[in-house]
């Protein structure tokens, strides 16, 4: 699985979205041998949801004793 900056600009492959493409989610494990075409909005709200179920390492909260605003 890679996500990938569009080659193409073709339309978002979300339903009801008229946006054209920004990036390309292609896996070539999935049965159909496809991307997905996402526009940068679709992307955005696609990484929203992922997040309440994996949260990416390097965005983890740093807990500090004391709790020091600066
Ligand atoms: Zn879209």
């Amino acid at each position: 699985m890679k996500v990938e900056k569009a080659k193409v600009r073709i339309k978002c492959d979300a339903s009801g979205c008229n946006n054209l493409s920004d990036y390309a989610i292609v896996n070539k494990k999935f049965v159909f041998d496809g991307s997905v075409y996402l526009c940068e909005s679709c992307m955005k709200s696609l990484y929203k949801e992922i997040g309440k179920f994996t949260i990416p390492k390097n965005l983890k909260p740093l807990y500090k004793k004391g709790g020091n605003n600066e």
